[in-house]
């Protein structure tokens, strides 16, 4: 009989799990391998490290406790695992990090040249980035022909794969075992499937517009599941083209979309390899930027005086996550106010955020530097008065994260600096002391930075 090791890694479900389908005919072993070796640069974040230790604790429980789970070099540990359980059959799910492609080609060949037959599979994307090409058969730049033109006309994404109910388990004791949890979230396969379900029920209606306010549930905040593979975008995709006729379509279209802006943020690491690391757009290295330890301590611990980036930067240090349109904001906030390079911004949120993926992180900070591919444009400058206005019109998002401010009239609430002095006495506040006050003048600083963009000219 077939005796198969399904290595998991960033596809943490039994459901829709191609590589552990294959492997069901048999018997299997599931491992989960903490391996330092394969990540390259970018070593797992402390938040991410929290959220993967209670998906390995979910995922063990889901296959009744007998998920390997061990620290050390993959390919060592699987050699080990092979000789001393007569494994014949390895299988995968791909990922798509850099260091982890060069890494698993190499841990393909090794393990084939010992004997062992190695399958990988396609866990978790709706279409990997080398089957999108345009009509020269490059590579596209530009999100909008990329997704209509490339992935929707392409084959449709696979269906989603069926398990066999009952899996015989090779067993091997752990010599590690996890008990982790994170406050608030319900880190399993299950608590995955029912936020999705919830997000449907109450969410999905109105998304496309009300996707934009960070106090309204209509996002997802499935980002960290989908990251760690503990729902597939394979069931979300074709889930939600089940509903047509239910939810309006510019709901449904808008929401696949955003699933298509993943795509892209992988295809852009896939085709360039140095995305988190270099500006894609030559030009940009030569921008001078600001090394100014006491803004870029502001900015990490929400102390910047601009309360709606405060908010929003409580937000990610509280909750490991923060909303799309706040992170547009306090990125804005950082690059083009601050005027400090994007990748201190990217290595803060690589760290803190429960979601944190190499592919969508450095393509979402090179967009809003405007370094990136499909970037939004250097001009682009958010202004965090007015965002905070219209997306938090009532202010009950700056109030969550930022409660001294909470008995400021709402006509203050984005610009406390801009209350008389009895309004702030009355709310409790005496600025620089309760709440601080603005740590860079809005106007000045984004001339300041339009004129550095400016400088770079208009070559590439
Ligand atoms: P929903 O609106 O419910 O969208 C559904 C799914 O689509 C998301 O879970 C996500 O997988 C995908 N998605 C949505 N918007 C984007 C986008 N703009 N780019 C890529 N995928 C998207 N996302 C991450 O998953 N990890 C990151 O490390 C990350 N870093 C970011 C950094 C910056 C500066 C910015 C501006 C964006 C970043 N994003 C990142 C993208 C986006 O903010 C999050 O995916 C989104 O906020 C997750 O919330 P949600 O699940 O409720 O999204």
């Amino acid at each position: 009989m077939k005796r198969s090791i399904v290595l998991f890694r960033q596809d943490l479900r039994l459901s829709d799990n191609p590589a552990l389908a294959c492997a069901s005919e048999g018997q299997v072993l599931p491992v989960y391998i903490k391996d330092t070796q394969s990540l390259g640069d970018w070593p797992i974040g402390h938040q991410s490290e929290q959220w993967l230790n209670a998906a390995l604790d979910s995922l063990n429980h889901d296959l009744d406790g007998h998920l390997y789970i061990e620290t050390g070099d993959t390919l060592a540990i699987l050699n080990k695992l092979c000789k001393s359980h007569n494994i014949t059959h390895i299988y995968w799910n791909r990922c798509y990090e850099p260091s982890r492609i060069q890494y698993d080609k190499l841990l393909k060949q090794s393990l084939q040249d010992r004997g062992i037959v190695v399958e990988s599979f396609n866990g978790s994307l709706l279409w990997e980035p080398w089957t999108i090409l345009n009509q020269q058969g490059e590579s596209y730049k530009v999100f909008t022909p990329f997704y209509r033109k490339g992935c929707l006309m392409s084959t449709p994404p696979r269906e989603v794969v069926e398990i066999a109910t009952t899996l015989q388990f090779i067993k091997v004791t752990s010599t590690e075992q996890v008990h982790a949890s994170v406050a608030n979230w319900d880190v399993s396969e299950s608590g995955a499937l029912k936020q999705f379900q919830d997000f449907i029920a109450h969410g999905l209606n109105g998304y496309k517009t009300l996707r934009d306010f960070p106090s309204k549930p209509n996002t997802s905040r499935l980002s960290p599941y989908l990251h760690w593979g503990m729902i597939s975008p394979h069931t979300m995709w074709h889930k939600a083209k089940e509903l047509t006729g239910l939810i309006p379509d510019k709901d449904i279209d808008h929401f696949l979309s955003e699933l298509g802006w993943r795509e892209f943020s992988y295809y852009q690491l896939y085709h360039h390899p140095t995305l988190p690391d270099e500006n894609w757009q030559k030009k940009f290295d030569h921008f001078k930027w600001e090394n100014n330890p006491q803004h870029l301590k502001a900015w990490q611990e929400g102390n910047t005086g601009i309360p709606i980036v405060d908010a929003a930067m409580r937000e990610l240090s509280q909750t490991g996550y923060m909303h799309n349109r706040m992170r547009m904001v306090t990125a804005s906030f950082l690059i083009k106010n601050l005027l400090i390079d994007w990748r201190e911004g990217e290595k803060w949120f690589w760290d803190h955020l429960y979601d944190a993926d190499l592919a969508s992180n450095s393509a979402s900070w090179q967009w809003v530097a405007g370094c990136g591919f499909d970037a939004a444009p250097y001009f682009r400058i958010f202004n965090p008065i007015l965002q905070g206005k219209k997306f938090d019109p009532e202010g009950l998002y700056v109030i969550q994260y930022v409660p001294e401010l909470k008995n400021l009239p709402l006509k203050y609430l984005f610009t406390p600096w801009e209350a008389p002095l009895e309004v702030l006495a009355e709310a409790g506040i005496t600025l620089g002391i309760e709440y601080p006050k603005p740590i860079v003048d809005l106007s000045e600083s984004r001339n300041e930075a339009l004129a550095r963009f400016k400088a770079l000219g208009d070559g590439k």
